[in-house]
């Protein structure tokens, strides 16, 4: 069949205009993957052996309806089961409070850059996207993101630690930001990196949801947990607005693999997160060196750092490629590096100071001084 065979259906222009997802490049032979801000770690052996108990039943459809689970999580966040809503992944949660509170005519705002899938889920609900840029530190610029609302805004989505740059916002920031939303206006708190943040100020959403009734926090257990092959992620928020996501869903899309794998995760939480707690302190070395080395890093708060290498994207892109590490360009913005491998550390930092010597004087991703 020629693609020509498929120009009479007629699809919606705004879908077939999305650009394709575009995953991580796997890692070379011998290189680190650092593209994807995946979890370097391998899985605990309880969690594997947990998944593995589960194959037996492959013929069933799963309990989606995760009571286990969700009891777990609600008694942690000190809710009902009813304000926990699991996911096939955060980003399905997102999908679905998007398209339950947004349709066609309406606005979503929320800062860019940010999280890539953002754009696309907006499109597919029908609504439309409004971007408000970040500050030049690759921070959320809350003033101007509360003045973007208008009549149609239906979500507002904050993302801290912001995916890919970083940066954080802070609880005074935050409430602030929420004295200027109306009360009916939804707002997703996306927190899919909160257990790498060691900056006392960062926002925490849930001992806030009290206050603020308009207010969904969503977690994964794909980056700090180690479980990105499995798809689970969760909210937590007004039971009204999880039900609305409930009915958004496609049925049935969490599995028992994945859920008793978060399961098995809670119970392996304190070996778990001294995993996390190492990975933050990686980043920390990681982005001392790099400011050392005369990068303009902004604040990392997630399991990343952002280099600002604009116009020279595609070449650090490639420099770092031909070294054996894959990261993340956004041409002609920056590049995103995940925090691996200890041993990709020093490859990262070598590569990094070749690039930032050739830098030219005044660009953005330099230090100045
Ligand atoms: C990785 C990520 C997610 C969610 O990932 P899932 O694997 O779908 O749970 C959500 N938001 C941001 C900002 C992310 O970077």
């Amino acid at each position: 069949m020629s693609s020509d065979d498929t120009l009479g259906v007629r699809l919606r222009p705004e879908i077939v205009a999305v650009p394709a997802y575009k995953q991580g490049r796997p890692a070379p032979a011998d290189g680190f993957k650092l593209s994807s801000n995946e979890n370097p770690f391998p899985p605990l052996p309880s969690v594997v052996e947990a998944v593995a108990a589960t194959l037996r039943d492959l013929n069933r459809y799963p309990n989606a309806g995760g009571a286990d689970l969700r009891e777990r999580l609600a008694e942690r966040h000190g809710v009902g089961v009813g304000q926990v809503h699991l996911g096939s992944g955060s980003v399905a949660l997102l999908s679905q409070l998007i398209s339950a509170a947004a349709g066609v005519g309406d606005e979503v705002v929320y800062s860019w850059r940010s999280f890539e899938a953002y754009p696309g889920l907006v499109t597919v609900a029908g609504a439309t996207s409004v971007q408000v840029p970040n500050r030049p530190d690759g921070s959320h610029d809350l003033d101007a993101m509360a003045a973007a609302i208008t009549d149609r805004t239906r979500v507002v989505i904050v993302c801290t630690p912001n995916n890919p740059t970083g940066t954080i916002v802070t609880t005074a920031d935050f409430e602030a930001f929420m004295e200027r939303v109306p009360s009916d206006l939804l707002v997703l708190l996306d927190e899919a990196y909160y257990e790498f943040v060691t900056d006392d100020a960062a926002v925490d959403g849930i001992p806030l949801l009290s206050r603020y009734p308009n207010l969904v926090v969503l977690r994964t257990f794909s980056k700090a947990y180690g479980l990105a092959a499995l798809r689970i992620g969760y909210a937590v928020g007004p039971q009204a607005v999880l039900d609305a996501a409930r009915s958004a869903a496609i049925p049935l899309s969490v599995t028992d693999a994945s859920r008793v794998a978060a399961l098995a995760s809670i119970d392996a939480e304190d070996e778990l997160m001294e995993r996390v707690a190492r990975l933050a302190m990686r980043r920390d070395r990681l982005r001392d060196a790099l400011l050392e080395q005369g990068w303009a890093v902004p604040e990392a708060q997630g399991n990343f750092v952002w280099l600002a290498t604009g116009e020279q994207t595609v070449e650090a892109n490639d420099a770092f490629f031909d070294a054996g590490l894959t990261v993340r360009a956004f041409p002609p913005e920056g590049i995103r590096i995940s925090v691996g491998e200890e041993e990709s550390v020093d490859k990262l930092l070598q590569v990094a100071g070749d690039l930032v010597r050739n830098l030219p004087n005044g660009h953005p991703g330099k230090r100045l001084g």
